[in-house]
C-alpha cells in the first residue's frame, strides 16, 4: 500500500508539472484531493489493512497530500501569472494607433434650440411652462379672447376648421385661457408650441412655432411689461441692442403694443431685411382685455395683467442670420448641421 501511495504520488507530481491552465489544474485537484479524490479513497482502504499498521500508513497518506496540495499551490501561481502576462499582451493597447470615431451624432433642430433657449429666459423671470392642445374649441382659440364672430383673424382663409367648433388653435394663446379657468391669479406663464394657418409662401409655412407669454397680478403695469421684454430682448439678443415700443392693435390686449430691436444684420443703418428702417419687429404684447377677464371670471377691477407673443421662426432667422423659412422644414442636413 505504501508503494501504491508513492507511485500515487510520484504521478500527480508529473501531472501537476504538465499543466498548462488553472482551468486543468483545478480538475486535477478534484481528482486527487477531491471528497472522492484518489487520496480520499487510499484512506478508505486503510480500513482493511491491519490496525497496527494504521498509525504509519496514515502519515504516509498525509504526507502524499499535503505534497501535492503544495504542489498544486506553486504551479497555481505559476498558471496564474503566466495567464495574467498573455491577457496582457493580447490586450494590449497601441496609443498610437487613430482613434475611432463616433458615429454621427443627433442635435436639437434650430427652431428647438432657440424655443429652449427663450424658455431658458423667461424661467429665469419665474415664468412656468404651460402646454394644450393643437386641436382646440372655437371658444378657446376666439371667442375667449374677445375675437367676435366677424373677425377677420376668423376667416376660413385663414384658420384650418375640422367642423364648425373645432379647429387647430391658430395661436398659443387658448392655453392662457384654459390657465386663467383653472387658476386663480397671480399667474405667470409662458406657452410655447405648434400652431396653424391656412397659409403658405415665401415668409409663411401652414405651420410655426409661438411662444406667448401671460403674467397676471393684483398691480401689474405697463412698466412691469416693458421692463420684462426689455430683459428678454437684450437677452437673447445682446445688451446692446436698443429696444422700442410701438402702438398696436390686438383684440385681446389694450392697450397694445409691438416691440421692435434694432436690426441684427445693419446695426441699425438700414438695409434690405429690416426695409431701411433699422428696425426688426420681435412681438405683440399688451394690457390684457378687461373682457377677457370676464370670460375667465376674473374681477379686472382687482386684476391687471399683460400679454405677449412671439414667432419662433422669426426669433431664430434673425438669431442665425436665416434669409430662408423653408430651410427651416426642408430637413435638408447640411443646413442643419451648422447649428448643432
Ligand atoms: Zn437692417
Amino acid at each position: 500500500m505504501k508503494e501504491e501511495l508513492q507511485l500515487l504520488e510520484r504521478e500527480a507530481l508529473e501531472r501537476i508539472q504538465a499543466t498548462t491552465s488553472t482551468r486543468e489544474l483545478a480538475d486535477i485537484r478534484v481528482h486527487y484531493l477531491g471528497k472522492k479524490g484518489q487520496v480520499a479513497q487510499a484512506m478508505q482502504s486503510m480500513k482493511q489493512i491491519d490496525p497496527a499498521e494504521r498509525p504509519a500508513m496514515g502519515k504516509v497518506v498525509n504526507s502524499v497530500k499535503s505534497a501535492l496540495s503544495q504542489a498544486i499551490e506553486e504551479r497555481q501561481a505559476q498558471l496564474q501569472e503566466q495567464e495574467k502576462q498573455q491577457k496582457l499582451q493580447q490586450e494590449q493597447v497601441d496609443v498610437t494607433l487613430p482613434g475611432i470615431l463616433p458615429g454621427p451624432q443627433g442635435a436639437l433642430h434650430p427652431i428647438s434650440r432657440i424655443m429652449h433657449e427663450i424658455i431658458q429666459i423667461f424661467a429665469t423671470l419665474g415664468f412656468t411652462v404651460e402646454e394644450g392642445p393643437e386641436i382646440e374649441t372655437d371658444f378657446y382659440n376666439f371667442e375667449a379672447l374677445n375675437i367676435p364672430p366677424n373677425h377677420p383673424a376668423r376667416d376660413m382663409q385663414d384658420t384650418f376648421y375640422v367642423s364648425d367648433e373645432i379647429l387647430l388653435r391658430t395661436h398659443t394663446s387658448p392655453v392662457q385661457v384654459r390657465t386663467m379657468l383653472n387658476q386663480k391669479p397671480p399667474v405667470r406663464i409662458i406657452a410655447p408650441g405648434k400652431v396653424y394657418r391656412c397659409d403658405s409662401d415665401l415668409t409663411h409655412t401652414p405651420m410655426f412655432h409661438q411662444v406667448e407669454g401671460l403674467l397676471i397680478d393684483q398691480s401689474t403695469t405697463f412698466a412691469d411689461l416693458k421692463g420684462v421684454l426689455e430683459y428678454f430682448c437684450k437677452a437673447m439678443f445682446g445688451e446692446d441692442k436698443a429696444v422700442r415700443f410701438r402702438p398696436s392693435f390686438f383684440p385681446f390686449t389694450e392697450p397694445s403694443a409691438e416691440v421692435d430691436i434694432e436690426c441684427v444684420m445693419c446695426q441699425g443703418s438700414g438695409c434690405r431685411v429690416c426695409k431701411e428702417t433699422g428696425w426688426l419687429e420681435i412681438l405683440g404684447c399688451g394690457m390684457v382685455d378687461p373682457n377677457v377677464f370676464g370670460a375667465v371670471n376674473y374681477d379686472p377691477e382687482i386684476y391687471q395683467g399683460f400679454a405677449f407673443g412671439m414667432g419662433v421662426e422669426r426669433i431664430t432667422m434673425l438669431k442665425y442670420g436665416i434669409n430662408d423659412l423653408r430651410l427651416f422644414f426642408e430637413n435638408d442636413v447640411r443646413f442643419l448641421r451648422q447649428y448643432q
